[in-house]
This record gives structure tokens, sequence and C-alpha cells, in this order.
């Protein structure tokens, strides 16, 4: 084999006593991820991930791409494995970063040597490789201080390896060392963004969608289905659980002032994803909540709608401007889905002169002519769960 990827673990470093299980999870991630492009081992040594093809048939540029996307890495880079003897290394950047070096201005070369049998330093490797390549490559300065390229060798236990400058990683924490919570998913820029912050803390994620057909379109439920998909480039596959709304709505508006209609209407939302939440497991409750952004998102109606759960609800975009979840949204490819123009079922019946800032008095008495349990009974029998992962195809 003549090329692998080397991950370097993040944060997970630092986590003492977890440091084992977070390890043995990221293994078991990068294994799924991997599956769609061939057969690659995948082994952890020394806080860094080999992910290594076994045979010319896997898809090693899909395969790059997809280790972008995992949580727990900080950093990662292809290289060259070779002997741990100075002439295969010289060989080695030579027959792999050759080109690079004779389009850079300048160049210095960095080792790392966490095989301490090695018998050189790191230091005496970078500078006798160094030396070599400024023989070879003449048009090339060596600038210790402001390189325009970098070499880099790392003689580790199975062999040495040579690569070129490490790519940032997904950062975070692997998914499924920080448990699992239940994300409200709407079809718009914020939702999405707020699940992938949370699946980034290494959460597993699943998703509630509230429909009112005929009020809001197939196309709309469509859109949604596709964002949770682009989430599940990060998180791994998940479940979206849709549940129809148009009864809830329905009542609502014939039986409560209009002014508290999103407000009552979220209470639900909140309610029935927390009970199906607590079916399957999720600890927690995601929203795209942002201080301040539409009536229903001052700190009163914050209040009131969190107040028929019991669930920490996780809000990781309260505090940004609008500009910063869109660039959050555009990096990871959520964005343009998002804007696409379908209804969402907030939009329908909404009012004109919403409340807010309510009291929870003032709401539960403008509830007060609706059977709840029975609405939220009813929509809890019909909640149709659809497993949705990146690729088709495989197993991620
Ligand atoms: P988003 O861009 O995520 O739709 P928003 O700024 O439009 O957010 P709201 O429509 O007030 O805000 O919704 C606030 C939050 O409530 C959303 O971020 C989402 O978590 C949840 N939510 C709204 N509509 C739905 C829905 N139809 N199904 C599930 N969750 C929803
Ligand atoms: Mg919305």
């Amino acid at each position: 084999m003549n090329e692998i990827f080397l991950m370097k673990l993040g944060e997970i470093v630092l986590k003492g006593g977890n440091k084992r299980q977070f390890e043995t999870k990221l293994r078991q991630n990068v294994r799924r991820r991997m599956k769609p492009y061939g057969d690659f081992d995948v082994y952890i040594m020394q806080s860094t991930v080999y992910v290594e093809p076994k045979n010319g048939e896997a898809d090693v540029e899909g395969a790059w791409e997809a280790c972008h996307s995992i949580f727990g890495v900080v950093s990662l880079c292809r290289c060259r494995p070779c002997g741990k003897d100075l002439d295969s290394i010289f060989n080695a950047v030579e027959e792999y970063l050759g080109d690079d070096l004779d389009i850079a201005e300048s160049f210095k070369v960095e080792s790392k040597r966490s095989d301490k049998q090695f018998p050189m330093t790191s230091i005496a490797i970078s500078q006798e490789i160094g030396g070599r390549l400024a023989e070879a490559h003449p048009d090339c300065r060596v600038d210790v201080h402001h390189p325009a390229y970098t070499v880099y060798v790392e003689v580790r236990d199975l062999a040495a390896y040579v690569h070129g400058p490490a790519e940032p990683g997904a950062g975070g924490l692997p998914t499924g060392v920080g448990g699992r919570a239940m994300c409200l998913l709407s079809g718009g820029i914020d939702s999405p963004v707020a699940a992938y912050m949370i699946a980034k803390r290494g959460v597993e994620i699943e998703c509630v969608h509230f429909f009112s057909y005929p009020y809001t379109s197939q196309l709309a439920k469509d859109k949604v289905m596709e964002l949770a998909r682009l989430v599940t480039r990060y998180s791994g596959r998940m479940t979206v659980n849709v549940v129809s709304f148009t009864e809830i709505q329905e009542a609502i508006r014939d039986n409560c002032p209009e002014e508290y209609f999103t407000l009552i209407m979220r209470r639900f939302m909140m309610e029935i994803s927390q009970r199906i939440a607590r079916r399957d497991g999720c600890e927690a409750l995601i929203t795209g909540e942002n201080l301040g952004q539409v009536a229903s998102q001052t700190m009163q109606a914050m209040a009131v709608t969190g107040a028929v759960v019991d669930m920490p609800i996780f809000m990781p975009l309260v505090g940004m401007d609008k500009e910063e979840i869109v660039t959050i949204a555009r990096k990871i490819g959520t964005l343009e889905t998002s804007i696409l123009p379908y209804e969402d079922c907030c939009t329908v019946f909404t009012p004109k002169h919403p409340k807010t800032k309510p009291t929870l008095g003032q709401v539960m008495h403008a509830e007060e002519k609706l059977d709840r349990e029975a609405l939220i009974t009813a929509a809890l029998e019909n909640v149709e769960k659809i497993t949705v992962k990146y690729h088709d195809e495989a197993g991620m």
C-alpha cells in the first residue's frame, strides 16, 4: 500500500480515564464511515487513527473527503509510509512530495520520532533529509522560520511516514460518547445547524419534524428529510420522527385567542418531542432558537414554551448573529436546501400580532379549552419513523 491517512485525535487525548472508551468509539465510527468506499484497515496507535486502504479497489478520494466530517479528529493528512531508514525516507519524500517542492519557494523538514529506539533525534532527521532535499531541489531554498512548504517526517512504531501540511478535521468529540438528544428539525436555516453543533459534542442525534398536511406540502417534508440527510454526513445515520400536526393546529385555531397561536403550538411541539425522546432514550431536546429573532424567541416566550418539559433544552444558536449561523450552514452544506421557499407549519396560522411578553398564566388560560392530553396522545399514535443515512446503499 502506498498511501494512508493519519488523523490526529482532538480533545479526546485530554480525557484521561475515558480515553480508551473514546478511542474505541472513534475507531468504530471511522470504520462505519469508510464502508461505502471499500475495504480499509482502521486502527489507533499513539493518539493517531490510521486509515489504510486494503487494496487498489478502494475509493481513496471519496474516503478522504468523508474523513473530514468525522467528529473527534482535529487534523488529518495523507501520507506515504516507508522504511525506517534515511534512504527510504528520502526516496519517499522525493516520490510523494517532490512535485510540491519543485513549485515551492522555500521549505523546511519537521520530524517527529515516536519510536524512541530510532537511532537519530528528530532534529538530526530533519537536518539530514533537509540537506538531501535542498540538493535535489536547488530552486527551493531552506527557510526554517517561514517556509512556504513543510515536509513532515514521522518515525512511528510500524513504519516511517512522510506527508505535506495537514488539513483541519471536523473537531469535536466522537459521535456516541455524549449520549443522545432529540432535535426539533424544521425546514429553516437554524435547526440543522443546531443539530450539527450538538452532534459535534459527541451526541447522537435523532430528529422530530411536525408537518401540517395539506397546509404544508409534500415538498416541504421532502426538504426537511434532505436537511436531515445532509446533517448525517457529520452525525452518522439518524431517525427522523415525522409527526402530523394538522389536527392540533386546527384545534388551536378554533379554540384559542389568535395572539397565542404560535406559543401554544410550540408548547405542543416541545411536549410531544419530549415524549418521543423519552421513548427512544434521548436525554435532551435541541432547538434552533435564537434570542430576539422572532416573536416566539423572547426570554418570556422561551420560558413559556420550555415550561411544558423537564429535559434540558439545548439551544446552541441562542447568542449568535444570523450571519454567524449562515456561515456555519454554508460550511456544513445545509444552507442551499434551507433557503428553498417551502412553507413550514410555523407559518400556517401565524398571528398578526403575536404576544411577545407572555406569562405562563396567560398562556395556560389561552389553551384552557383544549384537551391537551387527547391531542398529544393522538399525535403520538401516528408517528412515522424514517431512517436517514448519507449514503443510501451503505451502512453509515
Ligand atoms: P429554523 O430556521 O430552525 O426554522 P426559525 O428561526 O424559523 O428556526 P421558529 O420557526 O420560531 O424559528 O422555530 C424555532 C425552533 O423550533 C426551530 O429552530 C426548530 O428547532 C423548532 N421548530 C420549528 N418548526 C418546527 C417543525 N415544523 N418541526 C420541528 N421543529 C420545529
Ligand atoms: Mg422556522
